[in-house]
C-alpha cells in the first residue's frame, strides 16, 4: 500500500505517527477549556489524515485516525491504556440480559408462533436455538437487514423471553438497576465531558450543509485548495444510466464506472473527481445535464475536501461510539443522556432529535450508521428507551412527512424505527395515552391525502405520478397504526379509554372519506372509454383490513368503550346518510297483503358504490354487541330505538345488487375494472371487512324488521317486484319470444336473489351472530375448502383469511376435520375431508366462488354415488341463531317467502321452456330443505309443553289463496316429482319429502298439533316410486360410471405423453428392445462362460432387427447394409472427478492419450436408446435445421436445444440429443482369423509385440526422413528385418458399408468436438483417443452406479443404458477402421510403452498417474492395428487376454504401491492362505525394487485385502466392456446382487482366482517389469511423500452434505460476502452441491468473462467445477438451480420440505424446512446418471418461459 502514495503523503504519515496519544490525553486532562481543545486537535488533524487523494485508502485512514484520534480519546475516557482500561470496565459491567443483536441482510430469523406477541417479535438464529421456542411452532425467515434479536425483551414473549445464553439469574433480578453504579465517579465525568464533545461534533459535521465552508471551530487559517466532485444516491436513476453517465462526465472506464455506482448505491454517495473547483465543476454539470432530460438531475456536489474529510471522520466516530458503548451498559447510559439532552435552542434541540430530523437529508450511509447507534444504545437501554420513544412520538409527524417525500426505501429513513418502539405494548400503550399516537398516526395519513371529491371522499382518480408515489409512501403509516394495536390491552384506565375513543374519533373521520368513495354508474349504450382507477381505493382498503378488525378487537375487550364506538359509529353513519330519504316520494309495496313504503332507487340507473367502511364497522360492532351480550345487559345504554332497519341494510343490499346484476350480465360495458372490484370485494384478503361484513349488516336489518317487508324491499332493490307481485307475470313473460335476453336475466337475478336469503339464514358461524366459537368458523371453512377437492397446506392456508399475525387458526382445528396423506419423491402432502364430515357441506356456503361451487357439487354427488347414496345435497344442520339474531329465521316462513317459492315452483311445474331456471328450482328447494332442518330442530329442541311457532311444514300443506287458488308447494313437489324433466333433482325431492314425514311424526308423537291434510298420499307415493326410482338410479349409476370411463379414457390419452412421460418412455423402450434381439439371451447355458481370450466362449451370433422409429420400417442389422444408429448425447464431465481444479488449458495442444486417475475430465456418452435409419436421422436433422434458421430469422428466440451445435430431440422421447451412435455387430468376430499356429505365452506375445513396434517406428521414421525418394523407402524397408509373418504394407478391406463407414466418422467426430472443445476435424490423430476414452469413461459411471446402488453388475440394466453401452463399445471398436493405420499404431505403440519401455518413448507417464481401465480399453481397441498385418497366426483374443493380465497386473502393483497404507492394527497370525502369501512375496519384490523406500510389511491379510478390494472396480468395469464387446452372456451368478462375485468375475474374465498367480506364471518378464514401473522417478518422489498419487478403491463423488435444518444454510450464507466487492453481502448467494462453494450470483461485481461473454458467478463456476454443467442451491430462495452451458438452465424443487410435506420455493411461507433425504439422493442421482442436461432440456420443453432467462448472467 505505501508504493502507492506519494512520497508528501508519506512524509505526512510519519510525523502522524510520531503522535502520542497518552501525551495528547494528558494536556486534555489538564484543559480548562476542553471543547476548544478537542475541536483544535480534529481541525488540525483530520485533514491530514481523511481524504488525501481522489480515492480513500480505507485501512491506512482507519489506522491513523485510530492512532491520532481515537487513542487520545480512550485514554482520556479510561484515565490510563484503554487495552487495560477497556477490559477493566467490562469486568465491572453487568450485562443487560437483552440480545440486540443487530440483523444482517439475508440473516436468519426466528419468530415463535406460540409465543411471540406478535410477529414482529424475532429471534437471532443463536438465541433461537438456545431457547424453549425450538421446540414451538415457529416460523424462519430471512432478515431484510437492520431490526434485532428481541431476546431478552419480556414484552415480546408470553413464554420463554430468554434463551440460555441471556437467562437472568433470578437473585439478581432488580429491573431498574442503574448501570453507573458500576463505574467510578471519574470515569462518568470523563466518558460524559468527552461523549459529549464527540457526539455534538459528529453530529454537526453530518448534518453540516455548507458545501465550501466548516464550522468556524474546525475552520484552520491555511487551506488546500483541493474539492470533491460528489455525487449521491436517489432512487430514480437506474444502474445502468448513472454508469452510463459517468463514464461521459469523468472520463472513466466502464469498469470503473460500475465501481463507483455500486459503492453509491451503497454508501449513497461516492467522490467520482478530485481537483481544484472548477475542474470538479465541469465534471458536475455534465451529470447534472445528461440526467435532467426525463427526471431531476443526480445530485451532485462540489465540496470542500475539507469537509468530506470530517464527515468521514464523525461517520468513524459513531462507530466507535458504538463499540465503545459495548464495554459497559454505563457508558452506553452516559451517551444516551448526552445525546437526549435538550440543546441550548429548547425542545426538539437534543442531538437525537437534530439527527432524526435531518434524516432525509443525509446520505444513506451516514443514515445507517447512526440508526445501528440509535439501536445498540437509546433501544437496548429500558429506561431511555421510553424517552427515547417520546421523542419519537413528538416528532412523529414531521419524520413522516420527511419520509414521504424522501426517495429512499423505508429501510434506510429513520421513521423506520417505528416497528422496534410501537410493538412494544407498554411503550405503545404510554404513547398513546401521554401523546396520543392513534390520533397523531392517523391525522397525519390523512393530512397526506388531500384529494377529496366534493361530498369529501378520497378521490384518487386523476392522481400525478408523484401523488401515486406519495400515497404508496404514505401507506406505511397504517402499518404503524398495526403495529399500535397489535399488542390488545388488559387493563383500561380512563386515560386509555379516552384517547382510544379520541383516536377511533379519528379513525371514523378516514372511514367516513372512503363511504362511498369511488361510485359508480352503470354504462348504457356505449362502453365506457376509459377504465377508471380503482385499485388505489382497494389498496386502502386492504392495507386497513386488519386495521379495522383490530379496532373491533379492542371495542371487545372493554364494555364502556364497545357502547362508546357504537354510538359515534352509528352518528357518523347517520352523517353519511344524511339525505337518504330526502328527494324523491316514497313509494308503497304490496304483496300478500302486506305492505311497506320505500324509496325510489334502481342499481342499475343510479351511482352505487363498494366502499362501505362505516356500515360495515357498525356491523361488526353490533355483533360484538350480541357476542359480549353487552345488549342484553345495557339496553338502555345503547342508541338502539334511533336504529332504522332500513337505512342499514340500504346500501349493503345496494352493493350486493349490484354484484348480481354484474353476474347477471347487466354491467357488462363497465369494462374490467368493475369485474376487479367484485373479485376483490369477495376475495379471502378482503371479504372479511366487506362482503361478510355486508352480510351481517342485512342479518342485522333483517332482524330487527318484518321480514315481509324486508323481502318486498329486497325484490324492488333486485329489481324483480313486478315480477312477483303481479301474478300471471310468468305466464305473460313466457309468450314474449323476443325478450330473450331479459328473461336471461331476470333468471340470473332471481336465482341471486334466493341464494341472498339462503346466506341470510344459512351464515351463523361469526360467533356473535350464531351460537358458535372461533374454531366452528374456521372449522366449516376447512370443511368446505376440501370439499372441492384435497389440498396442500399452502393451498389451504391461502383460501382462509389470514388475522394481523398472519394465523388462520387452522392449526388447531385441522386434524378434527381432514386426514392427512404424507407425500411421495414428488409432489406434496395433502390433507382429505373425514368422511364423517361431509355431513356438513353446504351447497351454497357463501364464500364460495361459482368455479369453486360447481367443483364441489360435482365432488360431493361422485362421493355419493361412490358410497351407494343418493345424490341429494340437503342443507346441513345449522347451530341456533345468537338471541340478538334469532328472529331472521322467520324470513322462511313468511308469507312473501312462500309466495315467491309458490310462484317459482308453479312456473316448474307449467314447464314453459326458459321462464325458469334448474339453478332457481334448485335454490328453492335448498330454501325448503332449510326450513325442513330448522322446523325439526325447534322440535327436538323445544321443551316441554313449549309452542313451537316455526310452523313451515303447516304453511306448504296449504294451497294458495285467492285469486290464483294454485296448489300447495308440497303437492307441487310431488308433481315435479315425476317431471322426467328433472332427472337430476328427484334425490333433493325426495329427501325434502321424507323429512316433511318425519316432522309430521314428530309433531304426532308430541301434540295435537295441526295435521297436514296429503299426508297419506304421500307415504302411499313415495313408496310406490321407491322401486322404480331405484331402478332409475342404479342405470344412471351404470351410465355415468361408463362415461366417466370414457372420458377417463380420451383423457389419458391425450395427456399420456405429458404425464407419464416416464412411463411412456419405459414403453418405448420396451417395444423398441424387444423387437431387438438381446445378445444376452440365455444361448449358452454353460457355467463357464469366459467373456475373452483364445478359451473365450463361442455365441453363435443372433440376427438382430430393429425398427426405425421414423419411417417405422424394420431392418436387419448387418454389417454392408445401410446403418442404424442411436439418438445420443455426448456431454464432458467431471461427476467421477478427484480433482476439480484441473480441467484443460489449451485444447489445441492437449494430449488426451493417458487418463489420469483422478478422472478428471472424462467424456460421457448417453442415450435414449431410440433408433432410426441414418438416412431418416439425416433427413430430420436437416429439417430441424431449417426451421431453426427460418425462426431465428423471424424472432431471435432461444431453443430449449442449440441447432448450430448440432443439438437435436430425440424425435419420439424428446430427449436432448447431439449425435447418433450407429449399430453394429460385435466386431471382433469380423476380423477373426483362424488361428491355426499355439498362441505365444505373455513373455513371447510382449517380444513380439514389442519388435513389431519396433520395425513400425522405423518405418515411419525412414518415411519421413526422406519422403521424396520413394524408391529408396522401399530398399530401407527391406534392410529392417521384420517380424516373422508381419506385414506392415498390407491394408486390410473394410468391411462397412458407406453408410456406417459414414456414421463411424460423424460420431467420432461429436466425442472429439465435444470432449475436448474443439472446432471438429476428422482427420486429428486424437479423435480415435476420445472415442476410446468415451467408452472407458461412460463404463466407469454406470459401474459406480450400479455399486453404489448395490445393484449386480448384470442384473436388469435399463434398456437404455444396455443399449447405449453395446452400441458405443462396438462402435469404439470399430472406430479404428475409419482412421488411418499408422496413426492408431503409434498411439498403441505410445499406449504398450507406458508398461513395457521402448527406447524411443521417453516422455510417458509413470504408472501411478494411468488409469489402468482406460489404458486397458484404448491398447485393445487399438490392438486390432498392429493384429491385423500379422499373419503369424496369433490371434485377436491372444492378444486381448495377454493385454488385460498386463494391465491387470500394473493396477495391481498400482494398488500396493498406493492404497496399503492403513493397518488397522488388527493383528493377525502368520499369513496361511495362497494369496496371503503369494501377495507378501509380491509386496517384498516391490519393496526391494523401490529401494525400501515403500513402507515395512504390512501383513498378508490386510494386503490381500486391499488388493482385492482396490482391483475390484477395474474387475468390473472390464467385465462390463468384455461382455459388450465379445457379446458373451454373463454367468448368472451376476445378475444377483449380494453373492460373492469375486470368483465368477475372475472365471469370467479369464483370470485366475489367486491374482497373484499372474505374476508367478510370468515371474520371468513381470520382474523386470515391475522394476522398471518401481524405479521410475515419480514413484520414488511419491514414496518420499513429495507428491500425492490416487489411491484404490476410489470413492464415489457424493454431492456434498446438506444440514438438516434449512436455516444453518440460511445461516452460512447470511455470512458470505462478496469475494469481488470488499465485504459486501452478496445478494443471491448460491451453494455449488458439486463442491460447496458459495457464490455471489446474479450481480454485477461477480461477472466475469468467459469465452468472450460476461457470465454470472455460477456460470464461470460450472466450467472449471462440473465442465458445463452444474447443480446448485440459491439459498435465499431455497430452490435447486440446473445449469448447462452458457443458454440452459432450470430450476428444480428443493429437497428441503416442511412439515406439511411441500417444499418452499421463494420462502415465502417461512414454515421451518428440513432435509428430505430420498429427495437429494434423487438429485444426486440425476447427476450421477449425467442428466442434468437432460433434465433441463425436459424442463425448458415443457415451460417455454425457462427458455428466454439469461441463464448465464446467474
Ligand atoms: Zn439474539
Ligand atoms: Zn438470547
Ligand atoms: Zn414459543
Ligand atoms: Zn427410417
Ligand atoms: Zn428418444
Ligand atoms: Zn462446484
Ligand atoms: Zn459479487
Amino acid at each position: 500500500m505505501a508504493s502507492e502514495l506519494e512520497p508528501e503523503v508519506q512524509a505526512i504519515d510519519r510525523s502522524l505517527l510520531e503522535c502520542s496519544a497518552e501525551e495528547i490525553a494528558g494536556k486534555w486532562l489538564q484543559a480548562t477549556d476542553l471543547t476548544r481543545e478537542v475541536y483544535q486537535h480534529l481541525a488540525h488533524y483530520v485533514p491530514q489524515i481523511y481524504c488525501r487523494g481522489p480515492n480513500p485508502f480505507p485501512q491506512k485512514e482507519d489506522m491513523l485516525a485510530q492512532h491520532v484520534l481515537l487513542g487520545p480519546m480512550e485514554w482520556y475516557l479510561c484515565g490510563e491504556d484503554p487495552t487495560f482500561g477497556f477490559p477493566k470496565l467490562e469486568q465491572a459491567n453487568k450485562p443487560s440480559h437483552l440480545c440486540g443483536r443487530v440483523f444482517k441482510v439475508g440473516e436468519p430469523t426466528y419468530s415463535c408462533r406460540d409465543c411471540a406477541v406478535d410477529p414482529t417479535c424475532v429471534l437471532c438464529m443463536e438465541c433461537f436455538l438456545g431457547s424453549i421456542h425450538r421446540d414451538h411452532r415457529y416460523r424462519m425467515t430471512t432478515s431484510g437487514g437492520g431490526g434485532f434479536c428481541d431476546c431478552g425483551d419480556i414484552e415480546a414473549w408470553k413464554e420463554g423471553p430468554y434463551c440460555q445464553k441471556h437467562d437472568l439469574n433470578t437473585s439478581e433480578n432488580e429491573e431498574e438497576e442503574d448501570p453507573l453504579v458500576h463505574l467510578s465517579e471519574d470515569v462518568i465525568a470523563r466518558t460524559y465531558n468527552i461523549f459529549a464533545i464527540m457526539f455534538r461534533y459528529a453530529v454537526e459535521i453530518l448534518t453540516w450543509e455548507k458545501e465550501n465552508e466548516l464550522p468556524a471551530e474546525l475552520e484552520l487559517e491555511e487551506q488546500s485548495d483541493t474539492y470533491y466532485c460528489m455525487l449521491f444516491n436517489d432512487e430514480v436513476h437506474t444502474y445502468e444510466q448513472v454508469i452510463y453517465t459517468l463514464q461521459k462526465a469523468v472520463n472513466c472506464t466502464q469498469k470503473e464506472a460500475i465501481g463507483f455506482a455500486t459503492t453509491v448505491d451503497r454508501d449513497g454517495r461516492r467522490s467520482v473527481r478530485y481537483g481544484d473547483f472548477q475542474y470538479c465543476e465541469q465534471a458536475k454539470s455534465v451529470i447534472v445535464r445528461n440526467t435532467s432530460r426525463q427526471t431531476k438531475p443526480l445530485k451532485v456536489q462540489v465540496m470542500h475536501s475539507s469537509i468530506v474529510a470530517h464527515q468521514n471522520f464523525g461517520l468513524k466516530l459513531l462507530s466507535w461510539l458504538g463499540n465503545v458503548i459495548g464495554y459497559s451498559d454505563g457508558l452506553r447510559r452516559i451517551l444516551c443522556q448526552v445525546g437526549l439532552q435538550e440543546g441550548p435552542d429548547g425542545e426538539s434541540s437534543s442531538l437525537v432529535d437534530r439527527l432524526m430530523l435531518s434524516d432525509s437529508k443525509l446520505w444513506k450511509g451516514a443514515r445507517s450508521m447512526y440508526h445501528q447507534l440509535f439501536m445498540s444504545s437509546l433501544l437496548m437501554d429500558l429506561k431511555y428507551k421510553k424517552l427515547f420513544a417520546i421523542r419519537f412520538a413528538k416528532n412523529y409527524e414531521r419524520l413522516q412527512s420527511d419520509y414521504v417525500t424522501d426517495d429512499h426505501d423505508r429501510e434506510f429513513s429513520v421513521a423506520d424505527l417505528s416497528v422496534q418502539i410501537f410493538t412494544v405494548p407498554s411503550l405503545a400503550r404510554m404513547l398513546i395515552t401521554e401523546e396520543n399516537l392513534m390520533t397523531t398516526i392517523i391525522k397525519t395519513f390523512m393530512d397526506h391525502l388531500r384529494h377529496r371529491d366534493s361530498q369529501g371522499r378520497f378521490q384518487f382518480e386523476r392522481y400525478t405520478a408523484l401523488q401515486a408515489f406519495k400515497f404508496r409512501r404514505v401507506q406505511s403509516l397504517i402499518l404503524d397504526l398495526k403495529y399500535v394495536l397489535i399488542s390488545k390491552p388488559t387493563e383500561w384506565s380512563d386515560e386509555l379509554r379516552e384517547k382510544f375513543l379520541e383516536g377511533f374519533d379519528a379513525f371514523l373521520e378516514l372511514l367516513k372519506c372512503m363511504q362511498g368513495m369511488d361510485p359508480i354508474t352503470r354504462q348504457v349504450g356505449q362502453h365506457i372509454e376509459m377504465e377508471p382507477e380503482w385499485e388505489a381505493a382497494f389498496t386502502l382498503q386492504m392495507k386497513l383490513t386488519h386495521v379495522i378488525s383490530m379496532m373491533q378487537d379492542w371495542c371487545a375487550l372493554d364494555e364502556k368503550v364497545l357502547i362508546e364506538a357504537y354510538k359515534k359509529c352509528l352518528a357518523v353513519l347517520m352523517q353519511c346518510h344524511g339525505g337518504f330519504t330526502d328527494g324523491e316520494q316514497p313509494i308503497t309495496l304490496n304483496i300478500c297483503g302486506h305492505s311497506v313504503e320505500t324509496i325510489r332507487y334502481c342499481v342499475s340507473q343510479e351511482k352505487v358504490s363498494i366502499h362501505l367502511p362505516v356500515s360495515r364497522l357498525l356491523a361488526g360492532l353490533h355483533v360484538l354487541l350480541s357476542k359480549s351480550e353487552v345488549a342484553y345487559k345495557f339496553p338502555e345504554l345503547l342508541p338502539l330505538s334511533e336504529l332504522s332497519p332500513p337505512m342499514l341494510i340500504e346500501h349493503p343490499l345496494r352493493c350486493l345488487v349490484l354484484c348480481a346484476q354484474v353476474h347477471a350480465g347487466m354491467w357488462r360495458r363497465n369494462g374490467f375494472s368493475l369485474v376487479n372490484q367484485i373479485y376483490y370485494y369477495h376475495n379471502v384478503k378482503c371479504r372479511r371487512e366487506m362482503f361478510d361484513k355486508d352480510i351481517i349488516m342485512l342479518q342485522t336489518g333483517v332482524s330487527m324488521m318484518d321480514p315481509n317487508h324486508f323481502l318486498m324491499i329486497m325484490l324492488s332493490r333486485f329489481e324483480l317486484y313486478q315480477i312477483f307481485s303481479t301474478p300471471d307475470y310468468g305466464k305473460r313473460f313466457s309468450s314474449e319470444i323476443t325478450h330473450k335476453d331479459v328473461v336471461q336475466q331476470n333468471n340470473t337475478l332471481i336465482e341471486e336473489m334466493l341464494y341472498l336469503i339462503i346466506m341470510l339464514v344459512g351464515e351463523r358461524f361469526s360467533p356473535g351472530v350464531g351460537q358458535v366459537d372461533a374454531t366452528d368458523e374456521i372449522k366449516r371453512e376447512i370443511i368446505h375448502q376440501l370439499s372441492i377437492k384435497p389440498m396442500a397446506h399452502s393451498e389451504l392456508v391461502k383460501s382462509l383469511p389470514e388475522d394481523e399475525n398472519k394465523e388462520t387458526g387452522m392449526e388447531g382445528v385441522i386434524e378434527a376435520v381432514a386426514h392427512f396423506k404424507k407425500p411421495g419423491l414428488t409432489g406434496r402432502g395433502m390433507y382429505e375431508l373425514k368422511p364423517e364430515c361431509a355431513k356438513e357441506f353446504n351447497l351454497y356456503f357463501y364464500h364460495f366462488s361459482r368455479a369453486e361451487q360447481s367443483k364441489a357439487e360435482e365432488a360431493q354427488r361422485k362421493l355419493k354415488r361412490q358410497n351407494r347414496e343418493d345424490t341429494a345435497l340437503p342443507p346441513p344442520v345449522l347451530p341456533p341463531f345468537c338471541p340478538l339474531f334469532a328472529s331472521l329465521v322467520n324470513i322462511l316462513q313468511s308469507d312473501v317467502l312462500l309466495c315467491i317459492m309458490r310462484t317459482i315452483l308453479q312456473w316448474a311445474v307449467e314447464h314453459n321452456g326458459y321462464a325458469w331456471s334448474e339453478s332457481m328450482l334448485q335454490r328453492v328447494l335448498h330454501l325448503i330443505g332449510m326450513a325442513l332442518q330448522e322446523e325439526k330442530q325447534h322440535l327436538e329442541n323445544a321443551m316441554e309443553e313449549h309452542v313451537v311457532t316455526f310452523t313451515f311444514t303447516q304453511k306448504i300443506s296449504k294451497p294458495g289463496e285467492a285469486p290464483n287458488n294454485s296448489p300447495s308447494i308440497l303437492a307441487m313437489l310431488e308433481t315435479l316429482q315425476n317431471a322426467p324433466y328433472l332427472e337430476v333433482h328427484k334425490d333433493m325431492i325426495r329427501w325434502i319429502l321424507k323429512t316433511f314425514n318425519a316432522i309430521k311424526k314428530i309433531r304426532e308423537s308430541s301434540s295435537t298439533s295441526p295435521v297436514a291434510e296429503t299426508e297419506g298420499t304421500i307415504m302411499e307415493e313415495s313408496s310406490r316410486d321407491k322401486d322404480k326410482a331405484e331402478r332409475k338410479r342404479k342405470a344412471e349409476i351404470a351410465r355415468l360410471r361408463r362415461e366417466k370411463i370414457m372420458a377417463q379414457m380420451s383423457e389419458m390419452q391425450r395427456h399420456f405423453i405429458d404425464e407419464n412421460k416416464e412411463l411412456f418412455q419405459q414403453t418405448l423402450e420396451l417395444d423398441a428392445s424387444s423387437s431387438a434381439v438381446l445378445d444376452n439371451s440365455p444361448v449358452v447355458s454353460d457355467k463357464t462362460l469366459i467373456a475373452l481370450g483364445p478359451a473365450k466362449t463361442q455365441i453363435s451370433e443372433q440376427r438382430q432387427f430393429v425398427t426405425c422409429i421414423l419411417c417405422q420400417e424394420e431392418q436387419e442389422v448387418k454389417v454392408e447394409d445401410s446403418a442404424m444408429v442411436l439418438a445420443a448425447f455426448v456431454q464432458r464431465s467431471t461427476v467421477l472427478s478427484k480433482n476439480r481444479n484441473k480441467f484443460i488449458q489449451d485444447p489445441e495442444k492437449y494430449d488426451p492419450l493417458f487418463m489420469h486417475p483422478d478422472l478428471s475430465c472424462g467424456t460421457h456418452t448417453g442415450s435414449c436408446g431410440h433408433v432410426m435409419h441414418a438416412h431418416c436421422w439425416q433427413r430430420y436433422f436437416d429439417s430441424v435445421q431449417a426451421k431453426e434458421q427460418r425462426r431465428q430469422q423471424r424472432l431471435r428466440l432461444h431453443t430449449s436445444y442449440d441447432v448450430e451445435n448440432g443439438e437435436f430431440l430425440c424425435p419420439l422421447c424428446e430427449c436432448l440429443s447431439n449425435t447418433v451412435i450407429p449399430l453394429l455387430l460385435p466386431p471382433r468376430n469380423i476380423f477373426n482369423r483362424l488361428n491355426f499356429s499355439d498362441q505365444p505365452n505373455l513373455s513371447q506375445w510382449i517380444r513380439t509385440v514389442s519388435q513389431q513396434i519396433k520395425a513400425l517406428q522405423a518405418l515411419r521414421k525412414a518415411g519421413s526422413a526422406s519422403d521424396t525418394a520413394s524408391s529408396k523407402n522401399v530398399e530401407k524397408v527391406n534392410e529392417l528385418q521384420l517380424p516373422e509373418g508381419f506385414r506392415p504394407d498390407f491394408q486390410p478391406k473394410n468391411p462397412y458399408s458407406e453408410s456406417i463407414k459414414e456414421m463411424l466418422t460423424t460420431f467420432g467426430t461429436a466425442t472429439y468436438k465435444v470432449g475436448l472443445k474443439v472446432h471438429p476435424n476428422e482427420e486429428d490423430p486424437r479423435v480415435p483417443i476420445m472415442c476410446w476414452g468415451s467408452c472407458a469413461y461412460t463404463i466407469q459411471s454406470i459401474e459406480r452406479i450400479l455399486s453404489d446402488e448395490d445393484k449386480p453388475l448384470f442384473g436388469p440394466l435399463p434398456c437404455r443404458l444396455d443399449d447405449c453401452l453395446r452400441s458405443l463399445t462396438r462402435f469404439a471398436a470399430a472406430h479404428w477402421t475409419v482412421v488411418s493405420l499408422s496413426v492408431v499404431q503409434g498411439h498403441f505403440g505410445r499406449l504398450f510403452a507406458s508398461l513395457v519401455p521402448n527406447d524411443s518413448h521417453e516422455d510417458l507417464p509413470c504408472i501411478l498417474d494411468i488409469d489402468m481401465f482406460h489404458l486397458l480399453v484404448s491398447l485393445v481397441l487399438a490392438f486390432p492395428t498392429l493384429q491385423c498385418q500379422d499373419f503369424s497366426g496369433i490371434s485377436l483374443g491372444t492378444g486381448d487376454l495377454h493385454i488385460f493380465h498386463l494391465v491387470t497386473m500394473a493396477h495391481i502393483v498400482q494398488i500396493l504401491l498406493t492404497s496399503c497404507t492403513e493397518e488397522n492394527g488388527m493383528d493377525q497370525e502368520n499369513p496361511t492362505g495362497e494369496e496371503e502369501l503369494a501377495v507378501l512375496a509380491l509386496y517384498k519384490t516391490i519393496h526391494q525394487y523401490t529401494g525400501s523406500a515403500l513402507r515395512g510389511t504390512p501383513s498378508g491379510w490386510h494386503l490381500w485385502r486391499t488388493v482385492k478390494a482396490g482391483v475390484m472396480p477395474f474387475l468390473k468395469c472390464s467385465a462390463l466392456f468384455f461382455h459388450y464387446l465379445n457379446g458373451v452372456p454373463p454367468p448368472p451368478d451376476f445378475q444377483a446382487s449380494g453373492t460373492n462375485n469375486f470368483e465368477h468375475l475372475c472365471n469370467y474374465l479369464s483370470l485366475p482366482n489367486n491374482l497373484i498367480c499372474l505374476f508367478q506364471e510370468n515371474s520371468e518378464i513381470m520382474n523386470s517389469l515391475i522394476e522398471s514401473w518401481c524405479r521410475n522417478n515419480e514413484v520414488r518422489r511419491y514414496l518420499e511423500g513429495e507428491r500425492d498419487a490416487i489411491s484404490y478403491p476410489r470413492e464415489s463423488n457424493k454431492l456434498i452434505d446438506l444440514p438438516e435444518d434449512y436455516s444453518s444454510l440460511i445461516n452460512q450464507a447470511s455470512n458470505f460476502s462478496c469475494p469481488k466487492s470488499g465485504g459486501d453481502k452478496s445478494r443471491a448467494p448460491t451453494l455449488c452441491l458439486v463442491c460447496g462453494a458459495l457464490l455471489c450470483s446474479q450481480s454485477y461485481c461477480c461477472q466475469t468473462e468467459l469465452e468472450g461473454e460476461d457470465v454470472g458467478a455460477c456460470t464461470a463456476h460450472t466450467y472449471s467445477c462440473g465442465s458445463g454443467a452444474g447443480i446448485f442451491l440459491r439459498v435465499r430462495e431455497c430452490q435447486v438451480l440446473f445449469l448447462a452451458g452458457k443458454t440452459k438452465g432450470c430450476f428444480y424443487s428443493p429437497p428441503y420440505l416442511d412439515d406439511y410435506g411441500e417444499t418452499d420455493q421463494g420462502l415465502r411461507r417461512g414454515n421451518p424446512l428440513r432435509l428430505c433425504r430420498e429427495r437429494f439422493r434423487k438429485i444426486q442421482k440425476l447427476w450421477h446418471q449425467h442428466s442434468v442436461t437432460e433434465e433441463i432440456g425436459h424442463a425448458q420443453e415443457a415451460n417455454q418461459t425457462l427458455v428466454g432467462i439469461d441463464w448465464q448472467h446467474l
